[in-house]
C-alpha cells in the first residue's frame, strides 16, 4: 500500500471513528492472567480503528462451569452466557477457546461474539502459534475488531475482498493474516448505517 493510499485511510477511519458514537467505552475483562502488552495493544486498536475509549476490569477467575466437555479447553459459548453484559465488554483470555462447528463438538477459535450484542470473547492461545511477536500483535488487534464488529451487527464479509477483517477466518490463521486493518466498502455502509 502507498502512503497517500494509507493516509487516506487513515483520514476515513478517523471519519468513521467520530461518525460512531465516540463516547462508547468497551470494558475489557481479563479472563486469568493476561499479559499488559496484550491489554494495552487491544485498548490502542480498538480506540484507533473505533474511537472507542477501553476500560480494564479486574480479572476473573477460570471456573469449572466454563469448561469445554474435554475439560481440556474453555467453550467460547458458556463465557459469553456466563459473562453476557448490557455493557459493551470484550472478556480476553490467554487459555484455549472452541466453539461447536459441524459435527466438530470443540473447534478451536480465536474468538467469538454475539451479533449483534454487547459481549465477545478473544483468546491469544491460537493466534500466538509460530507467531512473532508483531505478528501476534497484528493478528491480536483484528480478531478484537473482528468481534466487536460482530457485536455492532456486521456479520461475515461477503463483499469478496479478502482484505476486509469481516471475512470468515474458518479458523485459519491464513486468513487473518491476509487481512488489513481495514473494512472494506460494504461493511463501512452498514456500520454508518447504524
Ligand atoms: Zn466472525
Ligand atoms: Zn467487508
Amino acid at each position: 500500500m502507498n502512503y497517500r493510499i494509507q493516509n487516506l485511510f487513515i483520514l476515513f477511519f478517523t471519519f468513521l471513528s467520530l461518525t460512531l458514537n465516540a463516547q462508547k467505552v468497551i470494558h475489557i475483562l481479563p479472563l486469568g492472567n493476561v499479559n499488559d502488552d496484550v491489554l494495552n495493544v487491544i485498548e490502542s486498536a480498538v480506540y484507533e480503528f473505533y474511537g472507542y475509549k477501553c476500560v480494564v476490569s479486574t480479572k476473573v477467575p477460570f471456573t469449572k462451569d466454563i469448561l469445554a466437555d474435554s475439560k481440556t479447553r474453555y467453550e467460547a459459548g458458556k463465557i459469553l452466557a456466563k459473562y453476557k453484559s448490557n455493557k459493551n465488554l470484550l472478556i480476553i483470555t490467554e487459555k484455549d477457546i472452541a466453539s461447536k462447528k459441524g459435527d466438530v463438538k470443540e473447534w478451536g477459535i480465536f474468538g467469538l461474539g454475539y451479533r449483534p450484542g454487547q459481549t465477545c470473547v478473544v483468546s491469544t492461545f491460537r493466534i500466538k502459534r509460530k507467531a512473532t511477536i508483531t505478528v501476534f500483535k497484528e493478528r491480536l488487534k483484528k480478531v478484537c475488531i473482528h468481534e466487536i464488529g460482530h457485536n455492532l451487527g456486521l456479520n461475515h464479509c461477503t463483499s469478496g475482498n479478502l482484505k476486509c477483517l469481516m471475512n470468515d477466518a474458518k479458523g485459519t490463521i491464513k486468513q487473518v493474516d491476509r487481512e488489513s486493518l481495514y473494512f472494506c466498502a460494504q461493511c463501512v455502509r452498514f456500520l454508518k448505517a447504524l
